[in-house]
């Protein structure tokens, strides 16, 4: 899946960020970035900034998006983590999960998504 090896890209690139051979039971990075293509940009960006921040010990447990939002589990963060993630997710809930356009919350088919018009539109009006 063409998803998920994009998604693998850029936790190679940030490898010593993830948790990525923890026990399943407390960590889901096996499963990589569980969000479509237009958020992988700003998980990136967050990882640039979480290896300037983070406190040694630091790990991403999982990265995913639910109801049109993004949600990050980790261990051993502190406020300066907490600030770059908080911020990561404000972005996520304008930023196309589609295509990383700006976009914005909507409902389509009954579910919560986060699209651009663009992305919308091939969809076609969700009203
Ligand atoms: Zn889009």
């Amino acid at each position: 899946m063409d998803d998920l090896r994009r998604g693998w890209v850029v936790i190679d690139r940030h490898r010593n960020l993830f948790d990525l051979d923890g026990d399943v039971t407390r960590s889901a990075m096996h499963l990589g970035l569980q969000v479509e293509d237009g958020w992988l940009g700003l998980i990136d960006r967050m990882c640039d900034q979480l290896e300037a921040v983070a406190p040694g010990g630091f790990k991403v447990l999982s990265v995913k998006s639910k109801y049109a939002t993004l949600r990050v589990a980790y261990r051993g963060g502190d406020d300066a983590v907490e600030v770059e993630v908080e911020r990561t997710k404000t972005e996520a809930l304008r930023t196309c999960s589609r295509c990383g356009a700006v976009g914005q919350q909507s409902t389509v088919d009954g579910e919560l998504v986060v699209w651009c018009s663009g992305c919308r539109g091939v969809r076609g009006p969700d009203r």
